[in-house]
């Protein structure tokens, strides 16, 4: 059977800035918008985040712009690449501002957008999947399950100026039944998890790490908040940190896992709520 066509794409016009998610790594975890967005952009804004194998979807004859920490090279600071998307605009150019996973989660797109608006540039928004959530799909982790937590906190474990953020309601992540999710955490994972627990946490309370989540190079280990900082060294950025006990759900789902053998538990609570679903 043929295969259906895709949906109408919105027209890339230049002096446009269309500022897009790439998703957290694997290029088939784009959206549409994003690959169609990849083969019409005159230029592309990339982060170091973005993987290889999205740039590759450019359009022969782009121009690939890197705005990211690589290699030990200083990186543009936040009002030089603001400044660079709205000359690129201005010069007529058809401009992809590419961010890993989605744009508006702990990327400053929203910062970039606002530098847009305030120089008149037209723009739109092409959310992607979040590493906090696909990169924990992909891990056998539901963000959410009725039987473990009604909410889920997104973090960061890192400010600018390279702290735990401050302004944090330790006390209140620490209440039990709570799912958090950090990004930036892997280098402040040992005092992330000392403040977690001195405001109350469980110390055996399940972690699961996800680096590089959803690439060819995708590590996950499961371990508890005191062992996390050690269980963790070695694996590398960037990987996205899941406190919880929905975690546990992760002996169920781990469907990468029983692709090379893992055996699933498919009570992975032990509250025998599977049977229930059956
Ligand atoms: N906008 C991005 C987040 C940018 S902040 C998003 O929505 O996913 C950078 C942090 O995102 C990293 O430190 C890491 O915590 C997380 N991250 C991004 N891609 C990831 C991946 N492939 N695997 C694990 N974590 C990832």
């Amino acid at each position: 059977m043929p295969h259906s066509p895709l949906p109408p794409m919105p027209a890339f016009e230049p002096g446009w800035v269309w500022l897009a998610g790439a998703g957290p790594g694997d290029p088939c975890l784009l959206t549409l918008l994003a690959h169609h967005a990849l083969g019409e952009a005159d230029c592309v804004v990339h982060d170091a985040l973005v993987d290889d194998g999205v740039l590759k979807l450019t359009r022969p004859g782009a121009q690939l712009i890197h705005a990211g920490k690589r290699g030990g090279r200083p990186s543009p600071g936040q009002p030089d690449i603001s400044r660079r998307l709205v000359e690129l605009a201005r010069s007529g150019k058809k401009v992809l501002r590419l961010k890993g996973g989605d744009p508006f989660v702990f990327g400053r797109g929203g910062e970039e957008a606002l530098a847009l608006v305030a120089a008149g540039i037209p723009f739109r928004v092409i959310p992607g999947i979040t590493a906090g959530i696909g990169g924990l799909s992909v891990a056998g982790i539901p963000a959410t399950d009725r039987h473990t937590n009604h909410a889920i906190t997104f973090i960061t474990g890192r400010l600018a100026g390279g702290d735990i953020p401050d302004g944090l309601d330790w006390n209140a992540l620490a209440a039990p039944g709570h799912a958090l999710v950090i990004y930036m955490a892997l280098a402040r994972l040992a005092s992330i998890a000392d403040r977690l627990i001195a405001a109350g946490l469980a110390s055996d309370t399940p972690v699961a790490v996800i680096s590089r989540a959803t690439t060819r190079h995708q590590k996950v280990i499961e371990t508890t908040l005191a062992n996390a900082a050690f269980d963790s060294r070695g694996l590398e950025a960037p990987a996205i940190v899941a406190i919880g006990a929905f975690v546990r759900l992760r002996a169920g789902l781990d469907w990468m896992g029983a692709m090379e053998g893992r055996i699933l538990d498919a009570d992975p609570l032990g509250t025998g709520t599977s049977r229930e679903a059956v």
